[in-house]
């Protein structure tokens, strides 16, 4: 702190002292007078700026030369990944009277947001934003002493997985020491939209089976394969159809053969039956787990994009990702569970001993190097590589014909950390290849949201016309949006399955008129003016609506065979129609979104060598994994709460 209030001083005096190698042209120049890092019309100023979810407003207080305090007053920034900036870019400001600070790491929209309206204060109180801008940032990151900690189980990353497993290595008694390298933790399981599939016969019977389902079920029943295991799901589950018909049932059917038949020809055949059939067994014990620990379900599943089946839970009272986190973090707290999480501290290196691994090694932001010894052993949690375009171009297997040109919806985080230092000791991966893009992103960042519908919504192309089922997997929803004109398309809804809340938030967490300002979204009262707004062919448009409704209306789709038009995720009484004003619509494009390959695992979270050994003390979960070709929460939970378990002997 002493060498960070000295360089301030020096800064201060050196600007004093030198005004002609001030670089922005002050008025003080002109007249001669003495230039000072700041000069202000003492007083407080409320300033906005535009953040991810709309207006960040802070309010400034200034006395003449100092900027004295900066409080955030207002702001809609997703919880969890804005705790950072909101903590520390203030802080930098005041310290360093300067508004050269860093963005916070995954956070830049709203470290940006808040630069931005600190400067406009700076300018309503008469103070020289571009000096500021310029004025030098005391080196306070120098490392510090070398730390060695020890704990029973040293976990990498602080995102669902990790939390699960930190959580669940607990509950056996385990002190663990959790490190993430963000400034915040959460990673791509904060950003999510909280859905989470689980097979749940009795719970998705409040739907009623569609034909267009049951027609699934018998193509699947048919479908050709040599693997065994899968020919014994094939007949588990005819023999469950042929009953049902017997008894005459009506309602949606789902059984653990079903669901896991079903991923194994959507995603490729590529699963290994074992782990497929595992992962889904866990689904229902997991989610009651999580309803242990706190995890207010709601009752009814319902749709998610990419899914034919309404198998979808999620949260009643919390938005998105953050109840998969905070569950977890809060459940540490009230047991007083022996876990320490470290932010800011990224793994480089599995320290092994004899053939197993008995710590990790890593730096912190500053440079202070870390070295975390294990009793247990070490779990793996570090997510997914859809941001690491090099990995990505490394290990295309093709499915998409030029990934270099792919945005992505991740955390910035997700470079394959783990993926690496696994390779490092011998372990094996699989699946490397197997990409899965998200066809719903906005096309000027990559990112999933902003983002008005749900995904099961109605998709048009830039002639005015529907082009796919939309309730296809995501493979064919990408590829098919990738075929479009420039590769882009437009969701479009209706006041009623736009997924606009009475507070005006939309199901991504964006305040609508945030979006419509920023033309993100469009919107208008008849289809004829909407089509105007996204510039397609009216007439076209119209005859395109006409028709959907026609099949939402009889639940028989001629063109594309859409199996169901029931309600989503968030509506699930409801239906895609466009029927009610006022009408949207947004342009979205695909962008990766989950690499499903990766580290080569058993049943039990072990993680495998190229030997076809387990890796002593190694444990993996979550998307670091491979083999089971369904990523997201549901691996997640389920084998951060397995590789808790196995590293602790359980
Ligand atoms: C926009 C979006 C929406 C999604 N929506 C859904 C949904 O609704 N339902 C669903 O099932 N799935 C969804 N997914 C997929 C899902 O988010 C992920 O598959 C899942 O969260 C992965 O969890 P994880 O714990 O493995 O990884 P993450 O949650 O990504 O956590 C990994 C953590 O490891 C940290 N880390 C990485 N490297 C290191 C290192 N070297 N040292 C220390 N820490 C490190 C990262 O910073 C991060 O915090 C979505 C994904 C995205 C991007």
């Amino acid at each position: 702190m002493k060498s960070l209030r000295r360089k301030i001083l020096l800064f201060g005096l050196t600007a004093m002292m030198s005004v002609s190698l001030v670089a922005c042209g002050s008025k003080e120049e002109s007249t001669g007078e003495t230039y000072t890092a700041g000069t202000y019309t003492a007083g407080t100023y409320t300033a906005t700026a535009k953040g991810n979810n709309g207006d960040v407003t802070v309010e400034v207080t200034f006395d003449s030369d100092t900027i004295k305090s900066i409080e955030i007053k207002e702001h809609g920034e997703t919880p969890g990944i804005s705790d950072a900036p909101i903590a520390k870019i203030p802080e930098s400001i005041i310290a360093n009277q300067s508004l050269k600070i860093d963005a916070i790491t995954g956070a830049t929209n709203t470290s940006n947001a808040i630069l931005n309206a600190v400067a406009d204060a700076v300018n309503q109180a008469g103070g020289d934003v571009e000096a500021l801008k310029n004025a030098e940032v005391a080196d306070n990151e120098a490392a510090g002493e070398a730390v060695v900690k020890e704990a029973d189980v040293i976990v990498v990353g602080a995102g669902g997985a990790g939390l699960a497993a930190a959580v669940s290595a607990a509950e056996e008694g385990a002190s663990v020491i959790v490190i993430e390298k963000n400034a915040y933790i959460g990673g791509n399981t904060v950003r999510t939209g909280g859905g989470y599939a689980s097979c749940d016969p009795e719970a998705i019977s409040i739907h009623e089976m569609t034909d267009g389902q049951m027609a699934e079920i018998e193509g699947l029943i048919a479908r050709e394969t040599d693997n065994e295991v899968v020919k014994s799901w094939q007949k588990k589950v005819a023999e469950d159809i042929e009953a049902y018909k017997a008894e005459g049932k009506t309602q949606v059917y789902d059984s653990l053969e079903y669901m896991s038949l079903q991923y194994f020809f959507r995603f490729s055949q590529a699963a290994d039956p074992e782990l497929l059939y595992d992962l889904v067994s866990k689904s229902k014990p997991t989610k009651e787990w999580l309803g242990e620990l706190g995890f207010d379900w709601t009752d009814s599943p319902s749709l998610l994009l990419g899914d034919t089946w309404p198998r979808w839970f999620s949260s009643v009272s919390a938005h998105g990702g953050n109840l998969f986190v905070s569950v977890f973090t809060d459940e540490i707290e009230e047991k007083n569970y022996n876990v320490e999480i470290i932010k800011e501290v990224r793994a480089s290196e599995l320290l092994t001993a004899d053939g197993k691994v008995v710590g990790v090694k890593g730096t912190a932001s500053d440079g202070t190097e870390y070295t975390l010894n294990a009793n247990k052993g070490v779990v793996l949690a570090t997510g997914g590589f859809s941001a690491n375009k090099e990995m990505l171009i490394e290990y295309s297997d093709g499915r998409w014909a030029d990934v270099s040109k792919l945005q992505t919806d991740n955390d910035p985080a997700m470079v394959g950390d783990g993926i690496k230092m696994a390779l490092e000791i011998g372990a094996d991966v699989v699946d490397m290849g197997h990409l899965q893009l998200v066809p719903t992103c906005d096309p000027k960042t990559g990112d999933a949201y902003p983002f008005i519908g749900t995904g099961t919504n109605l998709y048009v192309n830039k002639e005015g016309k529907r082009f796919v089922n939309e309730l296809s997997d995501r493979d064919t929803l990408s590829n098919a949006a990738l075929a479009q004109t420039d590769g882009i398309f437009y969701m479009v809804c209706d006041k009623n399955n736009a997924g606009i809340g009475e507070d005006g938030i939309t199901y991504g967490g964006q305040n609508i008129q945030d979006l419509l300002d920023a033309d993100i979204v469009v919107r208008a009262d008849t289809l004829e003016e909407l089509a105007e707004l996204i510039g397609v062919d009216s007439a076209t448009f119209v005859e395109t609506i006409e028709k959907f409704n026609e099949a939402v209306k009889t639940g028989v789709d001629p063109e594309f065979n859409r199996a169901s038009f029931g309600g989503d995720f968030i509506n699930p009484d409801g239906n895609p129609g466009i029927f009610e004003a006022p009408f949207y619509a947004g342009a979205r494009t695909p962008s990766a979104h989950i690499t499903k390959g990766g580290l080569k695992v058993n049943t039990s979270a072990e993680v495998i060598g190229t030997d076809g050994n387990a890796i002593p003390g190694l444990c993996a979960a979550g998307e670091v994994t491979g083999g089971r070709t369904v990523a997201g929460l549901l691996e997640a939970m389920t084998s951060g709460r397995t590789a808790g378990k196995t590293i602790m002997g359980k």
